[in-house]
């Protein structure tokens, strides 16, 4: 076991200890808003997926979507939390020209789902659990297009209503590690649920960024919360930069102030934008336009039911009943595309080519994958050929070099492994007619070898099989031509 060091930042007057909390907002996957039947996919041309609810004309009503508050409990149980069976809809107030309601509905005081956690395994970091606070449900607002004129902003109303989870880590996070290895879960979580595509760079997830440093054995120090960054990389340089900050900040004397921060990729800095707003500044009441929020037993029951394996069970399942190493089971499990592809794969060989099937997919497939930029589902090798692949390889029919082989043109080609070898004549050859008239050939041409060979010097039969091999181009059963060899050079 590597014990890992405490990240710390260190300062003047000695090491300070990063504590952050998440708040993640992850876009629902669902075909309508939280609370209208507007279409709420992603691309379209602005404001062509906007109902009158969605911007707010006068006398409109909100009619909740039962979808996201599936998605939204399904997620609260893949995070082992609590599900409460009375929650409510709140007005949160306030102006802006992207929010046409003057208002978003959201849940303050009662959310749907209460605490739970989620385990994480950082990179370089020993493994630990992060507590979720709660999730609620609440709307998207709309999007200003700063960039679309000279002088005016546009608002796009397309993701005006658009459900929101939003995830609310505690603040037991310790490092940027640590944050990004949540982050990643999370989102590779949400995905295996199906109650969020995941989806950073079109604004699926974004996470504001609650950051504080104190002194070990201290109590909290006061955070700043930086707003919607959105990536991985961008979290952890906010809490890394933000932390550097607020430790110069204290070691000068200063104090840091509650604030509303900015996270600014290109100048790698994070700016104030406004000092914090508290809860009563947003004077939030339950929202009379909607009846409190209670499930049934039945209902939880059958959520509960519709998850799909979960990435921790799948990996003790992989390390557990098919035997991969802990760095293979986690790899396959990372993403459930993957887990799905490895699955359908042993699916048509069977458990006892797992290991083979593992090293197939790391080995040859994924670095195909990149170089082309594909995700696993648009392979150009379907599951079913890697089955057939692996299977010629268990049978014999063709050799591990020649497999090699094989799968490059299979990848290149996307062609069935039958079909290539059958083509390309390049069945493994058993047939000791055929190899012997080849070692005849190489001891032939070899007098001196074959005289130092029989005169002892035993390390010359590795040249022997690999110019017989090299004879055969690749093809010859390497038993046959060992078997072979001794035979014939026994004389
Ligand atoms: P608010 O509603 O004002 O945003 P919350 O108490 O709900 O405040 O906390 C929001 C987030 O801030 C949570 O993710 C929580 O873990 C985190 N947080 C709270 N206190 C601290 C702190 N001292 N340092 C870092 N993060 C914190
Ligand atoms: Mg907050």
């Amino acid at each position: 076991m590597s014990t890992t060091a405490p990240y710390t930042v260190p300062g003047e007057t000695g090491d300070w200890e990063i504590v952050v909390g998440l708040e993640v907002h992850a876009q629902v996957t669902a075909k309508s808003k939280l609370f209208s039947g507007a279409a709420a996919s992603f691309g379209a041309e602005p404001n062509t997926q906007v109902s009158l609810v969605d911007a707010a004309m006068p006398g409109m009503l909100p009619v909740l979507n039962g979808e996201c508050v599936r998605q939204a409990v399904r997620t609260g149980l893949a995070l082992d939390a609590q599900i409460h069976r009375f929650s409510r809809f709140d007005r949160k107030n306030y102006f802006y020209a992207d929010l046409p309601q003057g208002y978003q509905i959201s849940q303050l005081y009662h959310p749907i789902v209460g605490e739970g956690y989620l385990d994480i395994e950082p990179d370089g970091e020993a493994p630990t659990r992060v507590g979720i606070e709660r999730i609620h449900l609440e709307q998207d607002a709309g999007k200003s297009v700063h960039d679309g004129h000279a002088t005016m902003t546009y608002v796009d109303l397309n993701r005006s209503g658009c459900a929101l989870m939003e995830i609310v880590s505690k603040p037991d996070l310790r490092s940027p590690a640590q944050a990004g290895a949540y982050v990643r879960s999370l989102r590779s979580l949400l995905r295996y649920v199906g109650s969020c595509d995941g989806n950073m760079e079109e604004g699926s997830m974004r996470a504001d960024v609650n950051v504080s440093v104190r002194k070990a054995g201290d109590p909290f120090g006061t955070r700043t919360e930086t707003k919607n960054v959105n990536s991985v990389r961008f979290v952890m340089a906010t809490i890394e930069l933000e932390a550097r900050r607020q430790v110069d900040v204290l070691e000068a004397g200063g104090t840091i102030v509650q604030e509303t921060r900015l996270f600014d990729p290109d100048r790698m800095e994070t700016r104030s934008m406004r000092s914090k707003e508290d809860a009563h500044d947003y004077r939030y009441f339950p929202d009379p336009d909607l009846l409190p929020l209670t499930l049934t037993e039945d209902f939880v029951d059958e959520c509960r039911a519709s998850l799909p394996e979960l990435p921790t069970a799948k990996r003790a399942r992989f390390e557990g009943a098919l035997g991969l190493s802990r760095y293979d089971a986690a790899l396959l499990t990372a993403e459930h595309e993957t887990a799905s592809y490895f699955e359908a794969v042993i699916g048509g060989t069977g458990p006892t080519q797992a290991k083979a099937a593992a090293n197939w997919i790391m080995s040859e497939l994924f670095g195909v994958l990149k170089k082309r930029g594909v995700p696993i589902e648009k392979s150009p090798v379907s599951p079913r050929q890697a089955s057939e692949l692996l299977g010629m390889i268990a049978t014999g029919k063709i050799s591990n070099t020649i497999a090699k082989q094989v799968s490059e043109i299979m990848l290149e080609t996307g062609d069935d492994p039958e079909t290539i070898v059958d083509k390309r004549g390049l069945s493994q050859v058993s047939d000791t007619g055929a190899i012997d008239a080849a070692i005849g050939e190489i001891l032939a041409t070899n007098p001196d070898k074959v005289a130092d060979y029989r005169g002892g010097k035993d390390k010359l039969f590795g040249f022997f099989v690999g110019q017989t091999m090299r004879a055969m181009a690749g093809k010859a059963n390497p038993a046959v031509v060992n078997e072979r060899l001794l035979a014939l050079l026994a004389g």
